[in-house]
């Protein structure tokens, strides 16, 4: 068995279940490990803390499977946790309502670096950590038998699998595959009503916004008979909400062809009319500017920007960015109009965002009011010991 000892005082945080452990708290590490090689975590006073996969590269070097001593590491464990994450979503979704779901969202679900999403009849994974890398083979067969999906697809290829010191990774791990359908990378989703179709090899993260879904629907009530300018659109998660939800005209701004592209095609399969609605392909920071410049204004506004800040360190940089934008939308609303507006950096918290936006309004020369916040759907759970997988703020303001 491997151990690993920490330095003195350094078990705070474990004591606390946070479940990562840096590389400046371990004292020294008894044998040869290899990646994401599972080890015993001692206190300096040698007690046992946790169970923990070994990080070689990342300054994240351990990260916690379990707190219990008794526990095994192996197959049966991960069965648990994967049927865990399943059941714990099952009494909150309708599929019938919804039918993209995310099943298994990393740490906050004890299976840390493990993505899994769910698009109808196909399974999208990522492996993010070392931790879940050297578990891939289990972790596939098991994901095929806990939810019966056949067809699972890998999209490892988040920034992060770097700092792991891992390769990128994206194509088919289904075993057999349908001869026919070898090729299998897009399905359609439902989504309250609205048909989404989701490509999940060229989409972003794992082919859609999952974690946006509660605020898509909330974004209904604040469209109808209104002129409403989407930011930051992708392929029209939020636009068809508010095309749903009656909107007069709807402005949408996306910089990637290949999104757009797929946007038409939902408004094509949901039967929606062209006639009021606008793509227009570029930066937003700068349609903004135009748009101010054009003395353009707008009832309802959307600011979705991809993650500016994913860690502290580019926190400065990104809270100017927010401004921006910010800034520039409040002063494209007319007075009684609502900017819905989001931050998607686990760097940036949601006072700090708070914060931010009161002073773009400040700059604007507008008051508003906070009518509502919004956070990530429940399928992507907060750990109560994992702050940091608080990432999606959102806040409702009123021009005044
Ligand atoms: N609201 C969407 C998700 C938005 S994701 C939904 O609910 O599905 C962020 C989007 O911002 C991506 O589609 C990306 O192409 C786009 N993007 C990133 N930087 C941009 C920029 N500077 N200008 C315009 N679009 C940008």
């Amino acid at each position: 068995m491997h151990t690993i000892r920490l330095k003195p005082g350094r078990e705070k945080s474990l004591l606390r279940r946070h479940p990562w452990v840096y590389a400046s708290a371990i004292q020294d590490i008894h044998s040869s490990l290899g990646i994401g090689e599972t080890v015993q975590v001692l206190s300096a006073a040698g007690e046992f803390l946790a169970w923990g996969a070994y990080s070689p590269y990342s300054q994240i070097r351990l990260r916690i499977w379990s707190w219990e001593e008794s526990e095994s590491i192996d197959n049966d464990f991960f069965r648990r946790r994967i049927d865990r994450s399943i059941s714990l979503r099952k009494s909150f979704i309708d599929e019938s309502l919804a039918s993209g779901v995310r099943l298994v969202h990393g740490e906050s679900d004890g299976l840390p670096g493990l993505i899994v999403d769910r698009y109808g009849e196909h399974l999208v994974v990522q492996f993010l950590s070392s931790a879940v890398e050297f578990w891939r083979h289990q972790l596939v067969r098991l994901l095929e038998e806990c939810t019966g999906i056949k067809t699972i697809f890998e999209r490892s290829d988040a920034e992060s699998r770097s700092l792991e010191g891992l390769p990128e990774r994206i194509g088919s791990l289904s075993v057999v595959e349908p001869f026919d359908q070898t090729s299998i990378d897009e399905t359609f989703i439902i989504e309250h009503g609205l048909k989404f179709r989701v490509n999940f090899r060229t989409g972003h993260k794992t082919g859609f916004y999952l974690d946006q879904r509660a605020n898509r629907l909330k974004i209904r009530s604040y469209t109808a008979g209104r002129d409403v300018l989407d930011c930051f659109s992708y392929t029209g998660g939020f636009s068809l909400n508010a095309l749903l939800g009656e909107a007069c005209s709807v402005w949408a701004v996306d910089a990637s062809a290949e999104a757009l592209n797929l946007f038409k095609e939902n408004l094509k399969i949901n039967h929606f009319s062209t006639d009021n609605i606008n793509l227009v392909e570029g930066d937003v920071f700068q349609i903004l500017r135009s748009f101010r410049d054009q003395r353009r204004t707008f009832d309802t506004i959307i600011l979705d920007p991809p993650k500016f800040a994913p860690t502290i360190s580019q926190v400065e940089r990104a809270s100017r960015g927010y401004k921006d934008i910010n800034l520039l939308a409040l002063k494209l609303l007319r007075p009684g109009g609502i900017l819905c507006t989001f931050s998607c950096s686990g760097g940036v918290s949601s006072e700090l965002f708070q914060k931010i936006v009161a002073g773009a309004a400040i700059d604007a020369e507008v008051d508003a009011q906070i009518i509502e916040h919004f956070h990530q759907d429940f399928d992507h759970p907060i750990g109560i010991n994992f702050p940091e997988g608080e990432y999606l703020k959102g806040l409702a303001l009123r021009k005044v």
